[in-house]
């Protein structure tokens, strides 16, 4: 279906919710973030919802990188998918391996 707004991973079983397109996973969180607000009387809109979740659960910075060769991020990408990584995954174990290569704190 693509990927869930919430935690950038892909989903095969995505729902709309509110305007946001969670996973299995996220459906749960973000229900019960959107009954709380209905309860205090605030505007339920997933898509806000999910991006403060997002940026709740990590550090709230987006970063954009360019000038990747296609054909490193094709490869990478087709390889991530069939481990069920995002994007954001294969960046983070990408930094993790080179930060334990080269050391650093
Ligand atoms: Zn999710």
């Amino acid at each position: 279906m693509g990927l869930c707004d919430m935690c950038g991973r892909r989903s095969e079983d995505g729902l709309m919710i509110s305007g946001a397109i969670v996973c299995g996973t996220c459906v749960g969180e973000l229900q019960i973030v959107i009954e709380k607000r209905r309860a205090e009387g605030k505007p339920v809109e997933g898509v806000k919802i999910d991006r403060e979740g997002f940026h709740k659960t990590y550090s709230g910075i987006d970063y954009l990188i360019r000038d990747v060769p296609a054909e490193l991020i094709n490869k990478a990408l087709r390889r991530a998918d069939v481990d069920g990584d995002s994007l954001r995954d294969l960046t983070v174990k990408a930094m993790k391996a080179y930060l334990m290569e080269k050391g650093g704190k």
